[in-house]
């Protein structure tokens, strides 16, 4: 045997231990979904609070049951200052799983840690990926593998001023943020990329001269995508008013009607 022939041999060993080790992986996540599917979610009394998780139809609260089970089994939420309690994290996975509650196996793979502060941080750097930040309060951040709340921001939000919400906020930049990119394209228009692209473009110039939508917006696309996308889903009528070919696009890559919601 030539070593030419050896080589494909050892090539075709090589492929064969690739393939089963990656047939191996794949078995066992799907052994890992169906016994999360098993296990109760344990989670329903947190989520009747809010009123979107009341609105949706059945077949909704169950995936995104699911999918919440998911996210608080495999991300790291880190109290700091403060002590956190069960509905402190459902309710944040709840609003991080809201966006994506089409895609039933997405589970924000670049994310790693939830960081909770009890008060709004003073942010002092300039620059974050790309996001321009002065010296200021936050109620947020998002950085790829970890994400900020302030929860006195987010709890306010969430069961008073209820226009506004720092959690979907930060999780529409981390879906921004999937190919490393802060443009203000999420990972879910990849596919659609250049008309999701022009029609952001266009509609951000059009609220610029506008201002119809809260100012935070205008602080560049990747800001505006995140502050529209807390419109699409609490205040769907201003933005399809204003901004139809951007409710129309959101309404494609979420594959939700947030009327409903
Ligand atoms: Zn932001």
């Amino acid at each position: 045997m030539d070593n030419f022939f050896k080589l494909i041999i050892f090539l075709w060993i090589l492929f064969f231990i690739f393939l089963i080790y990656n047939i191996f992986d794949v078995l066992k996540f799907k052994k890992y979904l169906q016994k999360l599917k098993k296990t109760p979610c344990n989670c329903k009394k947190e989520l009747e609070k809010t009123d979107i998780y009341n609105k949706l139809p059945q077949e909704l609260k169950e995936i995104l049951e699911f999918k919440i089970k998911r996210f608080l089994n495999e991300k790291i939420f880190i109290p700091k200052y403060m002590q956190i309690n069960n509905e402190i994290k459902i309710l944040i996975a709840f609003y991080a799983c809201l966006p994506t509650i089409a895609y039933k196996n997405f589970c924000y793979p670049g994310l790693k840690y939830i960081y909770i502060y009890p008060h709004t941080i003073i942010k002092k750097h300039i620059e974050q990926n790309g996001i321009v930040r002065k010296e200021m309060l936050i109620s947020g951040e998002s950085i790829g593998e970890s994400v900020v709340i302030a929860w006195d921001e987010a709890k306010r939000e969430i069961f008073h001023y209820k226009k506004r919400n720092v959690i979907i906020h930060e999780f529409a930049h981390e879906l921004d943020f999937e190919n490393g990119m802060v443009d203000g394209i999420p990972v879910f228009a990849y596919k659609n990329y250049d008309k999701f692209k022009e029609i952001l473009n266009k509609s951000y110039e059009k609220a610029q001269k506008e201002h119809i939508i809260d100012e935070y917006a205008f602080t560049n696309k990747a800001e505006f995508f995140a502050v529209t996308t807390e419109y699409f889903f609490l205040k769907p009528k201003t933005l399809k008013i204003h901004y139809p070919l951007l409710y129309s696009e959101y309404k494609k890559i979420f594959k939700i009607d947030p009327e409903i919601l």
